[in-house]
């Protein structure tokens, strides 16, 4: 028999994409989202519920339509420049949101929950590749509203037997093969669809935030993964935790790290010109260096990515060139 996975934030850029996997996986997505930063167009044919994780009756909802197995939570206010400015709005939507859907979970007797983390919850890192053992002190509002978030889960799996695994995403990056979802947020904040947005003409340059870090060409780096690379790991938690297993938490990334550089040039590789940028300040929030050790999800969970920066770049091109307005 089917399992019903409820996808809260399944409208969104990384649970859209596990949306496609899970029914590919012969599970049954129920997708539920406020739209807010979501888009209707990724929603396919599946079951739908316009709601908000705030709202109990929005959750009273869903979870008396459908006996759910599962839920995945994507749900979440996720830029670190924003929260440096609007710090109440993250601690609301993903402290108290989180907050909400973990009581409407107790309240319908639904103990299973995958929960999309962040390596923003490291902060400044002392050891790179970060492992799972790395101290968890956040440098923005973001990460913190992860970390209060995954500390709530290990309360409520102490004292009510709910079982989750926290998935610490480096940079997710890249689109469906095909083009038929992708990334897209208003306003665009995000480095790869920003690069895009020069190459096709939109913007005249891409800001470069800080050339002084400590890093090879001063630049920020970053691991980025791929959004179905992400998604896969979700339904290996999902198998894992109705195996029977225990709550953990896993790093996501590739283990590689690519400077703001870096990218810029492999987009110009591939779309076959030169990128207009600019050297500016260094973005409030922002660690120097965020390269995740992927072992510990290798080892327990069998996980392995199947994309390389390329093929995250090639996705990403396939999408912003066919869809260069996002979803219209
Ligand atoms: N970045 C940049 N210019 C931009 C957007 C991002 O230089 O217009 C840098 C940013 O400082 C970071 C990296 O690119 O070092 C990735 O940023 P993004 O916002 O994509 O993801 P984040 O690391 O914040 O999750």
């Amino acid at each position: 028999m089917t399992k019903y996975i409820l996808v809260a934030g399944g409208a969104g850029y990384i649970g859209s994409h596990a949306v496609r996997k899970l029914k590919l996986e012969g599970y049954t997505p129920v997708v539920f989202d406020n739209l807010s930063t979501g888009h209707i167009q990724s929603v396919e044919e599946e079951i739908f519920f316009e709601g908000d994780v705030r709202n109990e009756s929005d959750l009273d909802l869903v979870f008396s339509s459908y006996k759910i197995d599962a839920v995945m939570h994507f749900c979440a206010n996720s830029l670190v420049g924003e929260s440096m400015e609007k710090p109440e709005l993250y601690f609301d939507n993903n402290v108290m949101g989180g907050l909400q859907l973990l009581k409407s979970m107790l309240k319908h007797n639904v103990k299973y929950i995958i929960f999309s983390s962040t390596c923003a919850t490291y902060g400044e890192p002392e050891i790179v590749p970060i492992t799972e053992k790395e101290k968890q002190l956040p440098t923005n509002p973001y990460g913190e509203s992860k970390l209060m978030f995954e500390k709530m889960l290990k309360w409520f799996d102490i004292c009510h037997g709910f079982k989750s695994v926290c998935l610490r995403y480096f940079n997710a990056s890249g689109a469906d093969d095909e083009g038929v979802i992708g990334e897209d947020h208003n306003p665009e904040s995000h480095l790869i669809p920003i690069v895009f947005q020069v190459a096709n003409g939109q913007r005249d340059y891409i800001s470069v935030f800080g050339a002084d870090y400590p890093t090879p060409d001063g630049t920020c780096v970053r691991d980025y993964i791929h959004v179905y690379d992400l998604a896969k790991a979700h339904i290996l938690a999902l198998k894992y935790l109705f195996a029977g297993n225990d709550s953990d938490a896993f790093n996501l990334g590739s283990g590689d790290g690519y400077s703001v550089h870096e990218i810029i040039a492999n987009v110009e590789k591939q779309v076959g010109h030169p990128i207009g940028k600019k050297m500016t300040d260094r973005r409030a929030g922002d660690p120097a260096v965020l390269i995740g050790s992927s072992e510990k999800i290798r080892e327990k969970l069998g996980w392995e990515p199947s994309y390389n920066l390329e093929n995250i770049i090639k996705t990403a091109n396939k999408w912003h060139s066919t869809n260069p307005d996002g979803y219209v």
